[in-house]
């Protein structure tokens, strides 16, 4: 089954020591209900520690495909450098603007 595998920046380290910005790469069919459970601090526990602390997090960018592309987006581990707002250098803070922009460039690329 294919749906969307997406990319989540947060604004700033979620766990003690990091000094760079995190991020998820997850896979959902339903991208909206999912979206919206991690933001209710559900799906993962990243999302759950991140609502915990109150650390916001965008959806930085999606890709049209399966589980199996997730996975091998993961154990690339260059989530930074897969993310747009990370490829101006990774940046601790929240850039509205720039996901909002990415995403919808995505979304008519398909
Ligand atoms: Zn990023």
């Amino acid at each position: 089954m294919s749906g969307f595998v997406y990319l989540l920046h947060f604004e700033k380290p979620i766990a003690p020591g990091r000094h760079t910005c995190q991020h998820y790469i997850g896979y959902a069919a339903d991208l909206a209900a999912r979206i919206q459970a991690h933001e209710t601090g559900h799906g993962a526990r990243i999302t759950q520690v991140a609502r915990e602390r109150g650390i916001r997090f965008q959806v930085a960018r999606l890709w049209h495909g399966d589980r199996g592309l997730e996975r091998r987006l993961k154990d690339r581990k260059e989530a930074p450098q897969l993310c747009p707002i990370c490829g101006r250098g990774c940046a601790v803070g929240y850039a509205e603007e720039i996901p909002a922009e990415a995403i919808k460039d995505y979304l008519l690329a398909f």
